[in-house]
């Protein structure tokens, strides 16, 4: 059984107190009773300021640090961006990519995609791949054809043996700080589709153990249905992720038995 993951973006939100604040509460209820169920594994990219405080204080718990972009360069006359290494340096395991509002507003391209993919796994971070079909595309049936495009689109370039070190996201864009979410039936759907082209890229056995985690206007309210399903291994989260309640709600619907 897989742990599930639940990945709080909180975009370009908060301030100094209250990130130490949200974060205090993640970790507070990260510290395991015995008897507990196993708990969901839990990651926060907090604005990139503010990475290295935090990580002074959850860098001895369980909850890990992700960034919401990285440079596709390592270094030099870049002004204004982020490198791998830097992230690294300050404490980041994780880092998003390839959100659907940097596509958007920052006009990010797959190839340049794909080099931030591979500046991360470089420096042993591991990178969150987002991938989401607008509304349009949707309403067109063009769903699968857009989001194994994207992905294809990452494989080719990085290949599949380094693509497997990596997280996905399947956030159609429809559904982001919408309050619509996709049903779990139409998560699923392209779950599967996603964990299809895995199978046929990447021996089975790694193919399956890839995390492909939703996202999409996540509620404590939805998540359990949407965590049943077979192929949604966790959550990217945004709004839900500033509120410590409604958070660690998501990872409560994301708790397993234990088995023995
Ligand atoms: C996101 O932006 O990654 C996201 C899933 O946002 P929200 O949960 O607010 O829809």
């Amino acid at each position: 059984m897989k742990h599930k993951l639940i990945v709080g973006n909180w975009k370009m939100n908060g301030s100094m107190q209250s990130s130490l604040e949200l974060v205090d509460k993640i970790i507070t209820h990260n510290s395991p009773a015995p008897g507990d169920k196993i708990s969901p594994h839990y990651v926060i990219c907090p604005p990139a300021v503010y990475l290295q405080e935090l990580n002074k204080v959850i860098n001895k718990s369980v909850v890990k640090l992700g960034a919401q972009d990285v440079s596709e360069y390592a270094n030099g006359a870049y002004t204004g961006q982020v490198a791998a290494e830097m992230l690294k340096d300050i404490g980041c395991d994780y880092v998003i990519i390839g959100h659907s509002e940097r596509r958007q507003y920052c006009g990010e391209t797959d190839e340049m995609i794909a080099r931030k993919f591979l500046a991360a796994l470089a420096q042993n971070i591991t990178p969150i791949l987002c991938v989401g079909e607008s509304l349009e595309a949707r309403e067109a049936n063009q769903t699968e054809k857009i989001i194994l495009g994207q992905l294809n689109a990452v494989i080719d370039i990085v290949g599949a043996e380094k693509f497997a070190e990596g997280v996905i996201a399947y956030e159609p864009i429809w559904a982001i700080g919408t309050g619509k979410t996709a049903s779990p039936e139409q998560a699923q759907e392209v779950h599967a589709a996603i964990r299809t082209l895995l199978i046929s890229k990447l021996p089975k056995e790694i193919a399956r153990k890839m995390m492909i985690l939703y996202g999409g206007s996540v509620k404590a309210s939805n998540a359990a249905s949407l965590f049943v399903m077979p192929d949604i291994d966790g959550a990217l989260v945004g709004g839900a992720s500033l509120d410590a309640k409604d958070f660690l709600g998501i990872g409560e619907a994301a708790k397993m038995p234990h088995t023995n």
